[in-house]
């Protein structure tokens, strides 16, 4: 069997309550089942810096190299200079061809959300388009040729359209999913979505039980607000990836509630999609869902990889257990419309695994 290495980055603000609220969710989980797994923990962000000078050292990086799985807290790079070396989070996909950004959001029934019966996957390419920092390793980049003038180029490579709409594909299958929507603006970037579209179509016809659809980005957003019911799995390029999938967090009530995990041919970084939220941290009041579920998504794709169904079955019982506890309204917290705490939910979670 394979061994599992994950390594673990708390990183800064409310990393310090969720990555040890999402671990010993993780503990009793795997627990459960017997499931080994050699946790590795990196320092990454201030407490990096404190010992070596550098938010995101060296030898962070080069212990990444012997793991298949990565659960990456927030940084708060906000707080940090532009050109501070924590901007090297977003190039290690690219580093690892951790190529799509796999987001599911729904709604649950006792959350306050702007529209009920939303159930929706994007899925973001995250190793190329126009991003600056993600750019900057694909080979484009932004420059100023002149103190008047700014120009920021765009990069869409067949091979990366291919990879994301062929991943888009098989998560629908995999989930039972109905219908692949590829968001672009073709009709203004012809050659870079053109491009991009042309491979999710030729994918498409791999899967013939799946609907195709396309959708102009800006109808896209549109519709997820108007009629976020109609969509299932969403495929797009970068920039409108990340604008998208935090629209679809706004629609189900929380950022707290929008876990991701970036997936590559041979390991994954599970994510949760908001920030280091410094202006509640240290208080007790984090949501630890999504990194919690981005980690339940880490170990259902090691199972999938690299066959091990214990990791599975670990990941069910935690996006069930969590399914519960936030049904049962009780021991949730109060982004979410709930009185508790960061760490009465885990616990909560914890006490529900079956
Ligand atoms: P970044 O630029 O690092 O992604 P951001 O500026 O988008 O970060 P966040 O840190 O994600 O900001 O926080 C945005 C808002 O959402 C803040 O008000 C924060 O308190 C809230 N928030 C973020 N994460 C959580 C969470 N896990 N639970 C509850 N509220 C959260």
């Amino acid at each position: 069997m394979q061994d599992i290495r994950i390594a673990v980055l708390e990183g800064d603000d409310v990393g310090k309550e969720i990555i040890p609220a999402t671990l010993s969710v993780l503990y009793a989980a795997c627990k459960l089942v017997n499931l080994n797994i050699t946790w590795i923990d990196l320092l990454m962000g201030v407490d990096a810096h404190n010992k070596y000078g550098d938010t995101f050292p060296k030898e962070t990086e080069e212990k990444l190299n012997n793991v298949i799985g990565i659960i990456a807290g927030p940084i708060g790079h906000n707080t940090y200079p532009r050109n501070d070396p924590s901007w090297r989070i977003p190039p290690l996909r690219k580093k690892f061809e951790m190529f799509a950004s796999v987001k599911p959001i729904h709604s649950y029934k006792n959350i306050e959300s702007y529209k009920k019966d939303i159930d929706i996957i994007f899925v973001r390419e995250v190793t190329e388009g126009l991003l600056s920092s993600e750019t900057i390793v694909a080979g484009s980049a932004e420059y100023r040729p002149n103190d008047e003038i700014t120009i920021s180029s765009r990069v869409i490579t067949r091979k990366g359209a291919n990879r994301v709409a062929k991943e888009a594909f098989k998560i629908a299958k995999y989930y039972d999913r109905k219908k692949v929507t590829a968001a672009h603006k073709e009709p203004v970037y012809r050659l870079s979505c053109g491009m991009f579209i042309e491979e999710c179509r030729k994918v498409s016809l791999d899967f013939p039980n799946i609907i195709y659809d396309e959708k102009l980005i800006d109808t896209t957003a549109m519709h997820l607000v108007t009629s976020p019911e109609d969509f299932d799995v969403v495929v797009t390029t970068n920039q409108f990836g990340d604008i998208l999938t935090d629209l679809g967090a706004g629609l189900v009530g929380s950022l707290g509630l929008a876990p991701g995990l970036c997936i590559g041919e041979d390991k994954a970084m599970a994510q949760a999609t908001h920030g280091s939220a410094p202006d509640i941290a240290g208080r007790d009041i984090a949501n630890p869902y999504a990194l919690i579920v981005s980690s339940a998504m880490l170990l259902d794709w090691i199972g999938n990889k690299f066959n091990i169904d214990k990791a599975n079955i670990v990941a069910k019982k935690i996006k069930q257990s969590v399914d519960t506890v936030i049904e049962s309204g009780i021991n949730i917290t109060k982004d979410i419309g709930g009185t508790s705490g960061t760490k009465a939910m885990t616990k909560a979670i914890i006490d529900n695994l079956k």
